[in-house]
């Protein structure tokens, strides 16, 4: 069983409002359209303490945080 934390940035509803990339530079970068996506390298986006606080900061909840540390609906 993969118990492994996921992110990850659902574009078609992301509007490119940066507050991510913002709130968690070190996960999230804005691509040449504005839109944000997840930074390469990053070597475990979900343990890092700052996805949250941009998946609460996105105006309209494209970030998405599932597994363990999501939330409860979200645990396996
Ligand atoms: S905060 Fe939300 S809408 Fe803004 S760039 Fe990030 S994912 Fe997209």
């Amino acid at each position: 069983m993969d118990t492994s934390t996921r992110v990850a940035v659902d574009r078609d509803v992301c509007i490119g409002a940066g507050q991510c990339a913002l709130a968690a530079p070190a996960v999230f970068v804005q691509d040449d359209d504005g839109f944000s996506t997840l930074r390469h390298g990053h070597p475990d986006p979900g343990a890092d303490p700052t996805v949250r606080e941009a998946a609460r900061a996105c105006p309209v909840g494209a970030i998405k945080v599932t597994g363990p540390q999501g939330p409860p609906e979200a645990r396996p």
